[in-house]
């Protein structure tokens, strides 16, 4: 088991399907802010597990969870109780709006539960949901279609009936689209995929009150933003508006593959008996990770941690702003920030990665950086100066 990149690499290209971009290194290991290629190359991770590893790689507390739990039970089905997934889910409803929770095992189940909830719950003949431009929702037929981005659905036609496409920020176009079939409005706090884009001032307040004037259900999508990525719990307790749905996988176990939705406690019987599950769904490994993600928050205080950070990180790209014409825009908050170029974002990706920083570029122009929020200062201006480096470069 000590094969070099390149051999890996060739494993890939024989027997796994070449459905993603990859780059040509084999990661083998990490500790948290910094991640190992198999040949013992160090990189500072800014995007660790796509922003899943809200602490970085195998934080200790999690792993002493996850050791304890698999020796005891991997596997109960939901046919049975378990302490761990009722836990998990008082912790959770505690930090958010009191409601229930459903597990599943990633964000587009997440998405697909709280779909299938919405049409569950509205009455017969209100099926539409309103989702917007450069959304993000997941890769199943019915999120890729709630996705409303052409590149994701060239070819996979006919798409699901009932998705109805708003500009993210536009109120009026939102009013004007719902009509009498409309069941709910499905939408991310902050849009991560389409480019780490803030709701406009009043935007979400005034999506909450179209749904409440239209009997419609307001499901935030936060499947990147929740469990701390915003310097709150949730994204919507930053923007003060409250959901009837939420969404979440990413952070939820710090790597550990889960998703969840969370519904206010009086749609919860809309999602009845037989209509919906999953098999891995809330599995007492994930729920110990997810109940040990929380407790970790806390214990460390890593909220305010977060906030530090993004104010940290936007200061600098602040300055950098200052001197370099190619850098458009500072955006974001916390753990989730985006710099919007004036060119195309991907060569820095690349110049980073070859001087061992891992950073992400979404939406053609825009780098992403969702850092562990626990990385130590020195670790992040270290990473920091590499990126300022190659922008200045590229400039
Ligand atoms: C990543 C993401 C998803 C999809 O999650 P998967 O676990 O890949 O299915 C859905 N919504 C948002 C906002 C995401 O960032």
């Amino acid at each position: 088991m000590a094969r070099s990149s390149q051999e890996i690499i060739a494993l890939f290209d024989k027997y796994v399907i070449p459905n993603y971009t990859r780059y040509p290194v084999a990661l083998t290991h990490g500790e948290g802010p910094f991640v190992y290629d198999a040949e013992g190359n160090r990189y500072i991770d800014f995007f660790p597990g796509w922003g899943c590893n809200m602490f970085g790689h195998s934080p200790k507390p999690v792993v002493k969870a996850l050791e304890g739990q698999v020796e005891r039970l991997l596997h109960v089905p939901n046919s049975w109780y378990m302490e761990e997934q009722g836990v998990w889910a008082e912790l959770l409803s505690e930090r958010s709006f009191g409601g229930k929770a459903f597990f599943c095992n990633s964000g587009a189940e997440a998405n697909e539960a709280a779909i299938k909830l919405a049409r569950l719950h509205t009455p017969k003949g209100k099926y539409k949901i309103i989702t917007f431009y450069n959304s993000f929702h997941g890769r199943t037929m019915a999120t890729v279609t709630a996705t409303a981005q052409e590149k994701y659905h060239q070819g996979l036609e006919p798409l699901l009936p009932g998705f109805t496409y708003c500009k993210f920020g536009d109120l009026a176009g939102v009013e004007a689209a719902i009509d009498d079939e409309t069941a709910a409005i499905m939408v991310e706090p902050i849009q991560g995929e389409g480019g780490v884009n803030m709701p406009p001032d009043g935007f979400l307040q005034g999506l909450r009150d179209l749904c409440d004037k239209h009997g419609l259900l307001l499901i935030f999508d936060e499947v990147q933003t929740g469990c701390g990525r915003t310097g709150r719990w949730f994204a919507y307790q930053y923007f003060g508006v409250t959901p009837d749905v939420m969404t979440l996988a990413k952070t939820i176990c710090s790597g550990v593959a889960a998703g969840a939705m969370l519904c206010k406690q009086e749609l919860a019987p809309s999602l009845r008996r037989g209509m919906h599950a999953s098999t891995f769904g809330g599995n007492p490994v994930a729920a110990s990770a997810g109940i040990a993600t929380i407790k970790m928050v806390e214990e460390f205080g890593y909220l305010d941690m977060a906030t530090k950070m993004g104010e940290h990180i936007k200061a600098r790209m602040n300055e950098w702003k200052k001197r370099m014409d190619i850098i458009a825009d500072v955006r974001g908050v916390a753990g989730m920030i985006g710099l919007e170029l004036k060119i195309d974002g991907a060569c820095f990706v690349q110049s980073c990665m070859e001087n061992k920083v891992l950073i992400n570029c979404t939406h053609g122009k825009v780098i992403r950086l969702l850092p562990a929020v626990n990385t130590p200062l020195d670790v992040l201006d270290e990473g920091l100066d590499v990126l300022e480096a190659a922008l200045k470069k590229g400039a």
